[in-house]
């Protein structure tokens, strides 16, 4: 592939991340947690077991504050509030679809200039059985999608590790849903998580994977594996290392069976084709009928939800062990594609189905508020100062 066409591909971060002067030490493992301990004169012997108190406060009962941490001395507590904070992003705007779902507008802690500070979005969905939170890796996504609203915006930075799990953390703090907090039926609320928002993680490898070690470990937040779903739209050399080294569940961004369309819907395809991604797959470490990979399949109408397509799709997933979801197309304004008819749609599932695969619809959620699928966009940047405002108060009241 030509240099040019490698660019089409691909957008280059427009922006390097700037740290605020005091930096957060959410994001931070155990040893670095210790590490950054020793910056500021903690002796060696006490510091393994002062990084395991900040590790509780943080990550197991959400402490936003050095105050809160009462079995840390007081000079102590005092030294780190001079020199760190625990702080996640700010809640910009909290938005309450009909249907339960929340949508809220994070501004990411980002050097000192307000205004250079950038914004992403992040989703919880309440189910009967669980609660999933979807999760942004990036400002803007490295990717074109074609029928992606998030794809139209411009790449301009890799988020850090503190700032996906600060995605998390707001959650809990938002929907009270801390280890010693009460929440509705005595579970937590945010049970599993999705990397399903802004950003291709794969193109933000190592800050997606200690985020999300961080997010899987059972001395905090404490989600399962099984239930963290990784998703690519098929960064190929990345997919193996995330079984190796992350552990979660994986999810395919498929949406077209024949190359040539997969080439426009997703126009990495071009630079892995399918039968490398299908072997990627194939390959992924833990992969089995308990442990399925999930493949995405948007419905767009005349485009690729043909019974041909479905028929193609059950051949090309031969041998691995896989579960197909079908996510009806959320339209945003200015995209070139319809979702697929409802009976085309079951028509195509049943097909699956009867193929020995599982095929669940998605239910959409959140179209009020744009938080469906493919809809994840700061739309809020289009509202005035004074929306904003009154939308950031709403935020912090209730
Ligand atoms: S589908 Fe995912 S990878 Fe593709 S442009 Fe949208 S956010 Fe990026």
């Amino acid at each position: 592939m030509t240099l040019a066409a490698a660019a089409q591909l691909e957008k280059t971060p427009l922006e390097t991340y700037v740290p605020p002067a005091k930096p957060s030490l959410i994001g931070l493992s155990r040893a670095e947690l210790a590490e950054r301990l020793g910056h500021i004169g903690v002796a060696p012997a006490q510091r393994k077991m002062r990084a395991q108190q900040l590790w509780n406060w943080m990550y197991l009962r959400g402490a936003r504050d050095f105050s809160e941490m009462t079995n840390v001395s007081k000079e102590m507590r005092a030294q780190l509030g001079e020199h760190f904070t625990v702080d996640r992003p700010e809640v910009v705007a909290e938005q309450i679809s009909n249907d339960g779902t929340r949508k809220w507008l994070l501004r990411l802690p980002s050097g000192d200039d307000v205004q250079k500070a950038h914004e992403v979005e992040c989703v919880y969905i309440p189910e009967t059985d669980r609660g999933t939170l979807c999760v942004s890796s990036q400002v803007g996504c490295t990717l074109n999608c074609s029928f992606c609203h998030t794809g139209t915006q411009r790449l301009v930075r890799n988020l850090t590790a503190g700032e996906i799990i600060g995605q998390v953390m707001v959650a809990r703090d938002r929907l009270n849903d801390w280890v010693d907090r009460e929440t509705p039926n005595g579970n937590r609320l945010v049970t599993n998580i999705v990397m399903m928002g802004m950003g291709e993680p794969l193109y933000n490898f190592e800050a997606v994977r200690d985020a999300l070690l961080i997010v899987t470990d059972n001395e905090g937040i404490g989600i399962s594996r099984r239930r963290v779903t990784l998703s690519t739209s098929g960064v190929v050399p990345n997919i193996i290392r995330t079984g190796e080294e992350i552990g979660v569940m994986l999810a395919i961004s498929l949406h077209a069976v024949r190359d040539e369309l997969r080439d426009e819907l997703v126009p990495l395809n071009r630079k892995y084709p399918l039968k490398e991604l299908l072997q990627a797959c194939r390959d992924y470490p833990g992969a089995s009928n308990a442990r399925r990979i999930t493949f995405e399949y948007v419905m767009l109408k005349g485009v690729n939800d043909s019974l041909d397509d479905a028929r193609r799709l059950v051949q090309l997933l031969k041998g691995i062990p896989a579960k197909i979801n079908l996510i009806p197309f959320n339209p945003w304004p200015g995209s070139a594609y319809e979702c697929s008819d409802w009976d085309q749609i079951e028509k195509f599932s049943e097909y699956i189905f009867n193929a020995g695969y599982s095929s669940p619809v998605r239910t959409p959620r959140g179209r009020d508020i744009l938080a469906a699928c493919g809809q994840l966009k700061s739309e809020t940047e289009k509202l005035s100062v004074r929306e904003r405002d009154a939308l950031r108060a709403m935020a912090m009241t209730d």
